[in-house]
């Protein structure tokens, strides 16, 4: 099977919707979302609508519950704050249905995926150093265990011997005893200072990961932050990738 992985899309339908497209062209079996479809970005029903339409599984992130009271929003910092408010305002009762439906952490074909740790999936913390990534091995049964939550892309690979290591490259050939944990990166709200749309695929016949990359309308993205009367911070950011 060939899939599609994908996260942290935000409400910014331009990003999706070109991540999509490109989708296409890679002719996969499945998409498969890790959470945060909604939250900062300016559409959130509309996102919520294609990822529904379009993904086998979708799985709960923290921006998807904050606007439906399931986690205390004390929690997010200012900009998060006002955009949680804001959406909450603006999701409809069938995209309300739908976020409350997802589950947090999900094995797949023999793979697991969840949004933040599968250590503690409801505790929202992060995979960014490798004692993070380390203490998380012990949380899932399978080689390979697919993340998002950071929107910083991410391979971290252990061995045999328990060792474990960054891998730098965007593409990744698995080899058997090894276990793998990867952020597969954001689509609508990159922070790795590079602004283009992430995206993966993941083929499970010759063990392949691969990172992509595209570019999308952002600032036709911004142009409806500003207009929405979200925090103008939430559009810069994404010019930058921060
Ligand atoms: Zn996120």
């Amino acid at each position: 099977m060939r899939y599609a992985i994908i996260s942290d899309i935000h409400g910014n339908l331009e990003a999706l919707q070109r991540v999509l497209a490109e989708i296409q062209t890679q002719k996969v079996d499945e998409i498969l979302c890790l959470g945060d479809v909604i939250g900062y970005g300016p559409n959130p029903n509309e996102c919520v609508d294609i990822i529904r339409e379009t993904a086998r599984i979708c799985l709960a992130g923290n921006h998807d519950y904050a606007p439906l009271g399931k986690l205390d929003i004390s929690y997010f910092n200012q900009w998060a704050r006002s955009a949680i408010e804001w959406t909450a305002e603006e999701l409809t009762p069938s995209s309300r249905d739908f976020l409350l439906s997802l589950p947090l952490k999900e094995v797949v074909d023999g793979f697991t995926i969840v949004h933040s740790t599968p250590l503690h999936p409801n505790e929202w913390n992060y995979i960014t150093t490798l004692d993070e990534a380390e203490e998380n091995y012990a949380a899932f049964d399978e080689e390979l265990c697919f993340i998002g939550h950071s929107h910083v892309p991410l391979i971290v690979i252990q061995n045999e011997d328990g060792k474990c290591d960054v891998e730098n490259d965007s593409r990744l050939q698995l080899v058997g005893g090894n276990r793998y944990i990867i952020n597969v990166g954001s689509v609508g709200q990159p922070r790795d200072f590079n602004p283009r749309a992430a995206y993966s695929i993941y083929d499970d016949n010759d063990k392949v990961f691969q990172l992509w990359r595209v570019e999308y309308d952002v600032g036709k993205t911004q142009d409806k932050i500003i207009r929405a009367g979200l925090p103008e911070f939430l559009a810069d950011r994404l010019a930058r990738g921060q």
